[in-house]
């Protein structure tokens, strides 16, 4: 009796535990995955399952491959088109608005009067020294407007003028050469080395006249030589990107000419037209500024010639900001300016200025802060955006 009730309650036992044991195990299997418990319940394809699954994980890698593409195509920028250059100035002639109101209908309105007296002119003069045009140039121009209105022997709006936007024309030198260095020779990139104070609006416009080249069909490579401003480096970047511009850039601090020697090297390399070098613009001793710039200037020569060198001068600085890029030009063979800021002031006339101080064109003009707001600088267009006239 005793081992077959032992027997008997050891089995019943057995029983209880297999039920309950499966009633509490497949709720758990049907939780995560409901389909999943359903086909080791059935007895046939128990086999083919574990085939499948194996298979699957063979299958799964290859997706992974297609599947990590995408984010990488996701995260890669949609690179941006850079805006034609040609009709720049007169897209963006609006932002003279404040040069326009107090240089070009002031002076406007003074020659439209009925008596040009002695008292005339001299708002006339106030008004261009005012307009940061200089006095040499003042001088001239009102000596030239005297004669002309003289001759004119009318008040005529549209004759004053047509006659007001040949003088301002004249003033800012047409026959000026404004066009970039920015072509190969002998293979090599063309070299452009952006100098000027901290705080101009030198790496920014950087970044400015890679679009400007790209939008006009040169490839670019861009070269973070302000290593003493953090920020510079990683803003060139951001500038890069934007546009599919390579950057090459060191460590914060690091020499800049290294940095504008490495960019050259790339840039020659992997083939592209022009290498656009920012570099410091501390403000220090002359001869401090001469042996970082010398040095850049010499490093990155080993490999390439500058083709230009771009001072980059903030016109609201007025004629501070000239005293200031003069030590540049002392110092370097800058050869045009970017001058920027023109849509935050009303001193427009600091353009006829700058090129007659420095003795170098205005090649290009900043007009805002937006990516394509740097405009090729055009005599014509801008004397005639100062008068508020439609460009021709
Ligand atoms: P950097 O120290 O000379 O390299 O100066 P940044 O390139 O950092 O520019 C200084 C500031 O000037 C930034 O806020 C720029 O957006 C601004 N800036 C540059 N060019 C222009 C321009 O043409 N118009 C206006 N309104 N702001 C500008």
């Amino acid at each position: 009796m005793d081992p077959l009730i032992v027997l008997l309650i050891v089995l019943g036992v057995l029983a209880v535990l297999l039920v309950g044991g499966a009633a509490l195990v497949a709720p758990k299997l049907r939780r995560p995955r409901p389909p999943a418990p359903r086909p080791p319940a059935e007895a046939g394809p128990v086999t083919a399952p574990p085939a499948e699954v194996t298979a699957p994980p063979e299958e799964v890698t290859a997706p992974p491959e297609e599947v990590t593409a995408p984010p990488e195509e996701a995260e890669r920028p949609v690179l941006e088109r850079p805006e034609p250059t040609t009709g720049r100035l007169v897209r963006l002639r609006a932002r003279l608005a404040r040069s326009q109101s107090t240089l070009g209908r002031g002076l406007l309105n003074l020659l439209a009067r009925d008596r040009l007296d002695e008292a005339a002119w001299e708002e006339v003069e106030d008004t261009l020294l005012m307009a940061d045009v200089g006095v040499e140039a003042t001088t001239e121009l009102v000596e030239r407007l005297r004669a002309r209105t003289k001759l004119l022997g009318t008040r005529d709006p549209a004759e004053l003028r047509s006659m007001l936007v040949e003088e301002l024309v004249s003033a800012l030198d047409p026959t000026l050469d404004r066009s970039l260095a920015a072509t190969p020779t002998e293979g090599k990139p063309a070299v452009l080395l952006v100098v000027g104070v901290n705080g101009s609006g030198k790496t920014t416009t950087c970044g400015k006249i890679a679009r400007v080249l790209i939008a006009d069909g040169h490839s670019v490579l861009l070269g973070a030589a302000d290593t003493f401003r953090a920020a510079a480096a990683d803003q060139l970047a951001t500038w890069g990107g934007r546009v599919g511009a390579e950057v090459v850039r060191g460590p914060e601090g690091a020499d800049p000419a290294s940095v504008a020697f490495d960019a050259v090297r790339r840039g020659i390399e992997t083939g592209v037209d022009t290498v656009v070098v920012d570099t410091a613009g501390r403000l220090h001793t002359k001869v401090g500024l001469m042996d970082e710039l010398g040095k850049v200037k010499r490093v990155v020569e080993k490999q390439a010639p500058v083709a230009e060198t771009l001072l980059v001068l903030d016109a609201t600085t007025g004629q501070n900001g000239l005293a200031q890029a003069r030590v540049f030009t002392e110092v370097v063979d800058v050869t045009g300016v970017a001058l920027t800021k023109l849509d935050g002031t009303a001193k427009g006339g600091i353009v006829i200025a700058v090129q007659r101080k420095l003795g170098l064109p205005v090649k290009l003009v900043g007009l805002g802060e937006g990516p394509d707001d740097l405009a090729p600088f055009d005599p014509e267009q801008f004397a005639s955006a100062l008068l508020g006239e439609e460009a021709r």
